[in-house]
């Protein structure tokens, strides 16, 4: 996709450089830069934010764990426990914090979809359910997931 961007800039730099031959070749440059950069971080930033819904539509593969008509339920990419699974609810909110009384019932099909796949995986020792928000609590990919670890003893330090 990069790439692709680039690609396209460089293009559009070409068709436009005839009309701008007369402004100083160094302005030039700079805005063409200025403008390369934002669109190598506005694709990062697109990217990030609509990974999930892209994984959700099946755009971006995954391992299917659990899906019903609220939640997208599928194996982390980058397991930090024997079971991780990341559960997202179909309907975007960013995080933790953008829960009001319009979409808090999101939070009750997490939690409902969390116990099925519990049962659904035997985790009959007991499992832990983590949603980062922000940048103190570490996340990364901004649309709203619940991890769902189990599989072994857990560390007592966090939560
Ligand atoms: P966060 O750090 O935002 O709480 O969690 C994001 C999680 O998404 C991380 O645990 C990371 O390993 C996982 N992840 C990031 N990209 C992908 C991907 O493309 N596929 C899957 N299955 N997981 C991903």
């Amino acid at each position: 996709k990069s790439v692709t961007d680039v690609s396209s800039v460089t293009s559009i730099t070409l068709i436009f450089s005839p009309f701008l031959s007369s402004i100083d070749s160094t302005i030039f440059l700079t805005i063409s830069f200025i403008v390369l950069i934002l669109f190598y971080y506005f694709s990062i930033v697109f990217h990030i934010a609509f990974l999930f819904c892209k994984i959700i539509a099946g755009e971006i593969p995954s391992t299917k764990v659990y899906e019903d008509e609220y939640v997208y339920a599928f194996n982390d990419i980058n397991p930090q426990a024997p079971v991780h699974v990341l559960i997202v609810p179909k309907t975007h909110i960013d995080s933790a914090k953008d829960f009001n009384e319009e979409n808090s019932e999101i939070a009750s099909h997490i939690f409902l979809a969390a116990s099925k796949i519990a049962k659904q995986l035997n985790l009959n020792d007991g499992f832990r359910i983590v949603t980062n928000s922000g940048e103190f609590g570490c996340q990364t990919v901004h649309h709203i997931h619940f991890h769902l670890l189990s599989g072994r003893q857990l560390s007592a330090e966090m939560a």
